[in-house]
């Protein structure tokens, strides 16, 4: 088999078990899996891939489900699939982070395909079909919209804190910085999900004192570099960044001046276009990557997930461990199930990540 064709099985490969991983998660939450019981007090958190949009769905430990944002109109039926494989019949708390159709495009059909018990959106509209739409599906299921802005709890107990940390003022030039930002802790583990906010509001969450402190940094406006500044990111100090773009976008997004702030603090960067959709789970202690890097997974997936042991870059001829900082581009990638097939290949150890 040639490298070319090695490589795209094991992409084709990493999007069965990513896939895999949405569509067995209720069996995992209801613990009849092979799997310890302490799954069931898991926190999962899917980061769709909508392409050049947002879309998050949240299942939280006491069994409440929360979508943050539904992609762009055109991925309404993917995110509703999406939500429906997982036998979710109700979400319990919508949020429409801003009018842009890029976060509210697929929410009208998403209002009309489940029950919807509260939903937030800021004190922002929009002259867009799309947002009329979305006004229109609300209101047909007699559902009042809350103001969401920062201050606000959504949940707390049972352990989970989901809590509105923007918007923090009224005006604002950019229809971004109207974003709900939202920071959800469960235990010692904590995300935060911020829209499209940028600098301005990323100013006001610091000003206002908030505990910004998170493991998991949904990056906003896909990696835009008027996003994510340094100040923000020394308050988050995040583990992992998930920033949520389209390959080959119009916008250029993410920003190389975003992706180097975060390389710089050695954050592990997380992308829907070299990924697909990211599922990320918490069992309250560690937050790890369902499906590639965590360690409870099923068996079968754990075979497959055993196979990608070392991404080496088919450039530098250097090899790398699979939660490396410095990952080549997909496209560059070559996978190695062991560092005596690196290296049999010529491959050197990348000094930072491989320990010999
Ligand atoms: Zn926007
Ligand atoms: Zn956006």
């Amino acid at each position: 088999m040639n490298l070319k064709k090695l490589i795209s099985i094991m992409a084709i490969l990493i999007t069965i078990i990513l896939f895999n991983t949405g569509c067995s998660s209720p069996e995992i939450l209801g613990g009849n899996h092979e799997l310890d019981d302490s799954n069931d007090k898991n926190l999962m958190v899917h980061f769709l891939d909508v392409g050049q949009a947002d879309s998050i769905l949240i299942q939280l430990p006491n069994g409440s489900t929360a979508l943050i944002d539904g992609g762009n109109r055109a991925d309404s039926q993917l995110v509703v699939d999406y939500i429906k494989r997982l036998k979710i019949q109700k979400i319990d708390y919508l949020i429409a982070t801003h009018p842009h159709e890029d976060h509210i495009g697929g929410l009208p059909d998403v209002i009309k395909s489940f029950d919807i018990l509260n939903v937030y959106m800021p004190k922002k509209s929009a002259t867009t079909k799309i947002f009329e739409e979305l006004v229109t599906e609300i209101k047909h299921k007699g559902i009042k919209a809350t103001e969401g802005k920062g201050g606000i709890d959504i949940l707390n107990e049972d352990g989970i804190k989901f809590s509105i940390i923007a918007p923090n003022s009224s005006d604002y030039i950019e229809t971004n910085d109207y974003s709900i930002v939202t920071k959800l802790q469960y235990k010692d583990t904590s995300f935060i999900f911020t829209g499209d906010a940028e600098k301005p509001s990323e100013d006001e969450m610091i000003k206002k004192g908030y505990n910004l402190s998170a493991n998991v940094l949904k990056v906003g406006h896909h990696g835009g570099r008027t996003s994510t500044s340094e100040v923000f990111l020394d308050e988050v100090n995040p583990k992992y960044a998930v920033i949520s773009v389209e390959k080959g976008n119009d916008y250029g997004h993410p920003h190389k001046e975003t992706i180097e702030r975060l390389e710089k603090k050695g954050i592990n960067i997380l992308r829907t276009d070299e990924m697909g959709t990211i599922v990320l789970v918490s069992d309250g202690t560690n937050t790890s990557i369902k499906g590639i890097d965590s360690t409870k997974i099923s068996k079968e997936e754990d075979t497959k997930e055993n196979m990608i042991k070392y991404i080496g870059n088919k450039n530098t001829k250097v090899y790398h461990s699979t939660d490396c900082n410095s990952l080549p581009n997909k496209e560059n990638q070559v996978i190695f199930e062991s560092t005596e097939d690196a290296e049999e290949e010529g491959y050197k150890p990348h000094s930072t990540c491989i320990n010999k």
